[in-house]
């Protein structure tokens, strides 16, 4: 299997990365939204386009959100919001869209970076279809907002409490959310054995837990689904440098794994990264089992559709101590804007 070496690393032009001092929630006990300090970009290539893509992280206002933004696109360029509303796809990965059919491609990995980093606000600007793919997992993104740096803004997060389970189930798997005090998850998966036999771990995004126990793991694949994919024109920008290749019990790249248990870390990394397209950070226990990108949309479209199974919130008080201490996000500590 041929390497692709067309992937630029941000390693080589990525400025030193800063340090932030740490924070504490104001005296009225609110955690604040945060967006990046300043803007910051990276290249790479499509893992499924086979596109060379430029994509800029901008700061945003208050009360926006995460928005993408194609560049490319006549008129002024075309913005979607980062929402579960707005998924066309989950077939191979996330895929957003409008209704004038532009469509961005790939986003499930950048929007567990930003969840991970505690990101309420950012533009994120793409000149092609798809956001890269980068080595597969979502620390290039982490490191990218690290080396931007990351600033409170004056208003308070709002965040997604479950209220009450809300599950669903089909083809693509089984996956429910229910009350909890954070976001934590639970997913187990049962490919056809080999090196991709049954695992399951459960991570609660508390005390650094994204950055330790999520963000490096990458994307994977059987070695004949790929060639499969290849002979049908998919995954055109796919190579051992931004997938874990398996082919029986063998891991086809030279490095190996980088946990043990890579496969089901990555599958968890897609959920928290699905999962933000509520429009926030959940407060609650997912539960996954052989689920994957459908399964997500598909029970943010449940628990949306149902109203007693959730609220808007925010965090106050000791509540707000406990969530910083005990870190819903606690990666990067925002300095006050
Ligand atoms: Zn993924």
């Amino acid at each position: 299997m041929g390497v692709s070496k067309n992937i630029r690393s941000i390693e080589d032009k990525a400025p030193a990365r800063k340090s932030v001092p740490e924070s504490r929630p104001d005296s009225r006990g609110v955690v604040k939204q945060r967006t990046l300090k300043t803007s910051i970009d990276c290249r790479g290539i499509g893992l499924h386009s086979g596109v060379k893509v430029s994509m800029t992280l901008h700061p945003a206002d208050a009360n926006t959100g995460i928005c993408f933004k194609r560049t490319d696109i006549a008129g002024g360029g075309a913005v979607i919001p980062a929402r579960w509303d707005c998924v066309v796809d989950t077939r191979m990965s996330t895929t957003l869209g409008n209704e004038d059919g532009v469509t961005i491609g790939t986003v499930e990995h950048l929007m567990a970076a930003l969840a991970g980093c505690g990101i309420d606000n950012a533009l994120v600007e793409l000149n092609g279809p798809e956001v890269p793919i980068m080595d597969g997992s979502a620390q290039p993104f982490v490191f990218l907002v690290e080396c931007a740096g990351v600033v409170e803004q004056d208003a308070p997060r709002r965040v997604i409490r479950i209220l009450k389970t809300v599950s669903v189930e089909g083809e693509y798997g089984q996956a429910r959310l229910s009350p909890g005090s954070c976001l934590s998850l639970d997913l187990e998966i049962d490919f056809e054995g080999g090196a991709l036999a049954k695992q399951s771990l459960t991570v609660g995004i508390v005390n650094g837990s994204f950055g330790k126990e999520l963000a490096r793991a990458r994307t994977f694949g059987f070695l004949h689904q790929i060639e499969e994919l290849w002979a049908a024109g998919l995954a055109k920008g796919g190579s051992l440098d931004n997938a874990v290749v398996v082919s029986g019990d063998k891991i086809l790249n030279e490095g190996g794994l980088r946990y043990d248990d890579e496969f089901v870390r990555h599958k968890i990394l897609d959920a928290v990264g699905d999962l933000y397209l509520a429009g926030g950070a959940i407060i609650g226990h997912f539960k996954g089992v052989c689920s994957g990108h459908a399964t997500n949309n598909a029970l943010l479209r449940a628990l949306f559709a149902d109203s007693e199974a959730w609220k808007y919130d925010v965090f106050q008080g000791d509540e707000a101590l406990s969530a910083i201490d005990g870190g819903i996000f606690p990666e990067l500590v925002a300095e006050t804007a």
